[in-house]
């Protein structure tokens, strides 16, 4: 299902960043560092979690990843190029769902490859298919009014997987949602991804809880604020908090 990873470095790495550093210029003289010193390098099939207190520069490395912002400083690679504008194969899943409200469920979607020039009918089909394993099926010609916050996140990640991405970006996709919306959509990710279900290479993750960094991540950076920087960074080991949502692996330990 997983589209062929395409043309990659020796290093295997889908991101190689270092050294990135990112100011804003502040009133007449100063300026904010905003992200110092950051290294972050992503391999494939790898889930990578960014976690820090709010304004320790997590989006701002999003943007830089995707190629939307460049940084004042530092290298940042994307499949072994230097990126000088938005990425090819990269999606993002947001906070606050980013649905265009006058367009359907399916539309939604379908939007995710309007840019990649497939046809009309592969994209229907595409479309489709990201719906339905994301658990939307049914809710095809429903508006995002229509829909729960954790239905319109669904719809946030259907269009964000459509396209088969090497890697997608989440910023705390689940923070707008209540706890047991949160965890159930959570638990669904974590199944599929566990399944080899989701058509996507890697994760980068944004959160501040860092209960859901362990439960999804391989491996967590933890940001400082003023300036932000990658003060450590976990490995989270075998057996990973996420194969013990699998009932084989509970019926082990039970
Ligand atoms: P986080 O996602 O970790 O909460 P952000 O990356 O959103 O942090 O922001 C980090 C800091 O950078 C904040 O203080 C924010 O105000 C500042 N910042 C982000 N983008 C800009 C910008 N375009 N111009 C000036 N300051 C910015
Ligand atoms: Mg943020």
């Amino acid at each position: 299902m997983l589209d062929k990873p395409g043309k990659l470095p020796s290093s295997g790495l889908l991101v190689d960043i270092e050294g990135v550093r990112q100011a804003f210029r502040k009133g007449e003289k100063g300026e904010h560092v905003v992200l110092d010193n950051v290294a972050l390098k992503i391999a494939k099939g790898e889930i990578v979690g960014l976690l820090g207190r709010s304004g320790s520069g997590k989006s701002t490395l999003l943007r830089i990843v995707s190629g939307l912002v460049p940084p004042t400083t530092g290298k940042v690679e994307w499949c072994g190029e230097p990126v000088t504008g938005p990425c090819e194969g990269l999606s993002m899943v947001f906070q606050s769902f980013a649905l265009f409200p006058w367009l359907t469920v399916l539309e939604n979607v379908e939007i995710g490859l309007e840019a990649q020039g497939i046809p009309a009918a592969e994209r229907r089909k595409r479309a489709l298919e990201a719906i339905d394993l994301i658990g939307l099926d049914g809710f095809e010609s429903a508006y995002p009014k229509e829909l729960s916050g954790g239905m319109r996140q669904r719809v946030g990640f259907a269009r964000a997987l459509v396209i088969h991405p090497k890697l997608m970006l989440m910023d705390e996709p689940f923070s707008a949602l209540d706890v047991l919306t949160a965890e159930t959509l959570r638990t669904d990710i974590i199944e599929l991804w566990g399944e080899g279900k989701l058509p996507i290479g890697s994760i980068l993750m944004v959160t501040h809880n860092i209960e859901e960094a362990v439960l999804m991540c391989d491996r967590i950076l933890i940001f400082s604020v003023n300036p932000g920087r990658v003060a450590a960074e976990i490995k989270v080991d075998f057996p990973h908090p996420r194969d013990r949502l699998d009932p084989a692996f509970r019926q082990m330990v039970d």
